[in-house]
Parts: C-alpha cells; sequence; structure tokens
C-alpha cells in the first residue's frame, strides 16, 4: 500500500498540488492545485455533474453565493450548532478535536452523538494521552464554531458581520421555492451544486483530506415524506456505483451505516462511504437523509411558505431531503491513492504509474514527434486539431522511452507518436497507458479513436 509520504511527494514533484503561499514560509494546511491538480479537480467536478445531472431525469444546477445573508446560518442551526467539541492538552496547551482523540484511541469507539460530558469522562477514565507529548490531562471540552466570520461594507460592526459558507446544501435550500417554480419539477427532485466551503477545522490535517477551504458536491433530493428510505437506498448505491465505475477499487470502500443513537438530530439515515485511504478506511463521501429539517427551519425563520404543492393529488407538504455531499480533495485524493504505483518491467526496469480513469486524467493523450527536427511541423499539426476537443499536451524533449515514463508518471492515457511512416501513410503509432500495446491509427480516424478510448 502506498503512504501518504509518497503520494505527497508524487504530487508536489509531477504538478498535481503544491503546498500553498509557499513562497513565504506557506499557511498551514493550504495548497494549490498545479497545471495537473486542476484538470483533475476539474475532470472529477465535470463526471459528477455529468452524472449526477445531466444524465438523470430528476436533478438541475445551482451556483450560489459563498456569502449569504447571515440569518440562513442562525435558521439552519450553524450560528448556534455548527461547532465541534474542543479540548486541550494541560500540558503543552496543543487543541485537539476530542471525538477523534477518542477514535484515535479506540478504533472500534464511535464518538457521533456523544455529550461533551461523555468524551470528557471517556478522556478521564480510559486515560487516552496526549498525541503531542504523552500526559493524560485534558481541559474540560468546550464547543468550537467552525465558521469563518468576516465583515461585509467599510464598517466592522455587528450588524455587518457574515460568514463564508461552511457548506454548499443551505444555497439550495433557500432557493428551492425559486428552482421548484421556474423549472416546474415535480417531487421527487434535486438540486446538484459544486463550490467552495470553508470550516475553520481544529486538526486539519492528513494532506488534502482536512482542509480549512475546500470544495463540495453536493446533491438535495426532495422526496415525498414516507418514500426517503427508498431514496436513501437509491442514492446510497448511485453513488457507490459511480465510484467503481471510474475506476475505485471494490475492496477500498465500504458503506458505513450510522448507529440510530448516532445519528443527527435532522437525519432518521445516515451512512458514509469510506475508503481505504493510506491511514486507513475514513469517510470519503456523507449520505443522509435530512427529513424536512431544513425547509421547516426556513420557513419558520423567514416566515415563508416553504410547501410543495403536489399538482396531481393537490397534498400540500413540506418535502423530505436525502444528501450525498462529498469532497472534490478527497476524491482526489482517493483516486491518486487508487491509481499510484511504481511498476517493475519485464525488463527489469520500473515505471511510476497513475492508473486513473482516462475521463479523469489530466491529458487524454501527448502528442510526440519521434525526432524533433523531422517530425515536430506534423505533430504540432495534429495537436492543434486535437487540443480543439481533449486535453491534450505536446512533448519533444528527451527520447520517446523518457517522454513515455514521463507521461505514465502523470496519468496520460495515450501517447501519440508521429514517425517516419507518418509523411508516406498518413497514420501514427498510438500507445495504451496500461496495457503499453501499440498500434496504427490513421491520423483521420485520432478524435474518434481518442474519444471511445477515454469515454466515461
Ligand atoms: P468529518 O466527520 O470528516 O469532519 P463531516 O461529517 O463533518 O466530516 P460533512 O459535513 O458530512 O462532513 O461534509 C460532507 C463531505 O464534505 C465529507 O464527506 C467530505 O468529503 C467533505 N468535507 C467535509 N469537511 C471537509 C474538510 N475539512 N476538508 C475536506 N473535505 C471535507
Amino acid at each position: 500500500m502506498v503512504t501518504l509520504d509518497q503520494i505527497v511527494q508524487y504530487a508536489k514533484s509531477t504538478g498535481y498540488i503544491y503546498q500553498g503561499s509557499e513562497l513565504y514560509g506557506g499557511l498551514a494546511n493550504t495548497w494549490d492545485y498545479g497545471p495537473l491538480g486542476s484538470l483533475l479537480k476539474k475532470n472529477i467536478k465535470d463526471a459528477w455533474i455529468k452524472k449526477f445531472q445531466r444524465q438523470t431525469p430528476y436533478n438541475v444546477l445551482l451556483d450560489s453565493s459563498i456569502l449569504m445573508n447571515s440569518e440562513v446560518w442562525k435558521a439552519s442551526g450553524h450560528v448556534g450548532g455548527f461547532s465541534d467539541p474542543l479540548t486541550e492538552c494541560k500540558s503543552c496547551n496543543q487543541r485537539f478535536r476530542a471525538d477523534k482523540l477518542i477514535e484515535d484511541h479506540n478504533h472500534s469507539v464511535s464518538a457521533d452523538g456523544w455529550s461533551t460530558d461523555q468524551m470528557y469522562q471517556y478522556l478521564i477514565d480510559q486515560q487516552v494521552t496526549c498525541p503531542n507529548c504523552g500526559k493524560k490531562e485534558f481541559l474540560p471540552i468546550r464547543a468550537f464554531n467552525m465558521m469563518f466570520q468576516t465583515y461585509q461594507g467599510v464598517v466592522l460592526e455587528q450588524a455587518n458581520q457574515i460568514y463564508l459558507r461552511p457548506e454548499t446544501a443551505q444555497g439550495i435550500f433557500i432557493q428551492f421555492k425559486n428552482i421548484q417554480r421556474t423549472t416546474r419539477k415535480k417531487v421527487p427532485f434535486g438540486v446538484c451544486q459544486v463550490g467552495k466551503a470553508f470550516r475553520n477545522e481544529i486538526t486539519p490535517g492528513n494532506f488534502i483530506f482536512r482542509t480549512r477551504e475546500f470544495e463540495q458536491m453536493e446533491l438535495e433530493f426532495f422526496v415525498k415524506p414516507g418514500t426517503e428510505m427508498d431514496w436513501f437506498n437509491y442514492w446510497k448505491q448511485f453513488c457507490m456505483d459511480w465510484l467503481i465505475s471510474l475506476g475505485l477499487k471494490k475492496e477500498s470502500l465500504i458503506f458505513d451505516d450510522h448507529k440510530p443513537e448516532a445519528l443527527s438530530h435532522y437525519s432518521n439515515a445516515t451512512t458514509d462511504i469510506r475508503f481505504q485511504f493510506p491511514w486507513g478506511f475514513d469517510e470519503l463521501w456523507g449520505i443522509a437523509s435530512r427529513t424536512d429539517y431544513d425547509l421547516k427551519a426556513h420557513q419558520l425563520h423567514s416566515g415563508e411558505n416553504l410547501a410543495y404543492l403536489d399538482p396531481d393529488t393537490n397534498e400540500r407538504y413540506l418535502p423530505y431531503v436525502i444528501e450525498p455531499s462529498v469532497g472534490v480533495e478527497r476524491l482526489v485524493l482517493a483516486f491518486l491513492t487508487n491509481g499510484y504505483d511504481v511498476e517493475t518491467l519485464d525488463s527489469g526496469d520500473t515505471r511510476q504509474i497513475l492508473h486513473i480513469h482516462p475521463a479523469l486524467a489530466p491529458y487524454k493523450a501527448a502528442v510526440l514527434p519521434l525526432i524533433k527536427k523531422e517530425h515536430s511541423g506534423k505533430a504540432i499539426e495534429i495537436f492543434e486539431e486535437l487540443n480543439q476537443y481533449f486535453d491534450v499536451v505536446y512533448d519533444e524533449t528527451q527520447n520517446i522511452g523518457k517522454r513515455y515514463r514521463r507521461q505514465d508518471a502523470i496519468g496520460t492515457y495515450l501517447c501519440i507518436t508521429i514517425d517516419h511512416d507518418t509523411e508516406n501513410d498518413q497514420t501514427v503509432t498510438v500507445r495504451n497507458r496500461d496495457t503499453m500495446a501499440q498500434v496504427r491509427v490513421p491520423i483521420k480516424e485520432l478524435r474518434n479513436y481518442i474519444e471511445k478510448e477515454t469515454k466515461f
């Protein structure tokens, strides 16, 4: 199994992910996505939108603001309750999330749903040690609100205080009525959104797994009360199938159904899809049945009637909601972990390779003139034709073997080589990343060939 250090080194050295603000000594737990990382993120988001919105009869897309009226966060419960349990080591003053301390101390314990008193008692009874200094005394636990605050406008006063959104979901709930009215969608229907979210996490870490700024892809799926368990199961399986169809190994994925006593107050069923990250199974995707908690809260707080009128039965009700919510960066880390390999070839040489689904690979193909002086003219012509349809890269430096290795290492799915025969027969060599098999393809069929090979 690949280690997290190997992934970090790999990501930095290839141009997938750089340390944020590196020039100025960095800013803890911030990461910048380089030429490859930004393409990978774009491809993940495109694949999600394609599957969850475009190819379903149910779902539409929304792009709501990061900055919202503070009342949204009062109504949703985030101002009062979006907090993590914070404790501090009495000896070294390092701060920790108490639930994570407990779960790291005993992997078979889940502190989901525990009160702060329960957690504190556990720390004492079980003599949990500080991961930083090894002492066993912690300060009582207090709730630490994770929302970033800022001020809108020129006057820094309470009335102008706003928040950076800690999730994209509330943007969907507050537009539920507008969306339903303008699209004339009938329940069941859903709204998909991709966007940045910000959480002042107590203990960010594990590279890009937990950061304070991240991107979420969320679906809020509105259903008739009473049908929510069927839809919950439907979306659970839909999410799992999508991950497997994109190449994540089945044995690296598990459902973690939350026990009734561990459910959040607004949920009547929740499951996490956990992926085997280098440190073990951890949450990749949260899927929750949220009842009508959010719509009810906004209806109460805004005074606006958010009920849906069923045109077939004339019933009025607040829909229940199923929410699959996943972080783009956690998917990036999962795909890098899943695909990274160093293979030993028959020749005894090794090659670094990223086995990543061609639809996600930053470059579908590399265009390579065999000999720069002789073949670059034709190669550039082909490159300029193909880059109208695909992300492709052009490379003419060093010998062809080294160029193949470089493309394998970053996950480029096909290598197209222009050689001596190309001018005569108008064909090129196309090499597959995974099998290294080579075929001759007529130039005029290249576009169709790439499309077919990289389709998702
Ligand atoms: P955790 O228990 O790991 O803190 P959570 O249960 O609070 O996560 P949700 O609020 O359900 O997470 O968020 C939905 C998804 O958003 C998560 O499954 C994860 O993929 C992603 N996510 C949440 N917090 C972060 C973060 N700090 N950094 C990166 N991704 C995150």
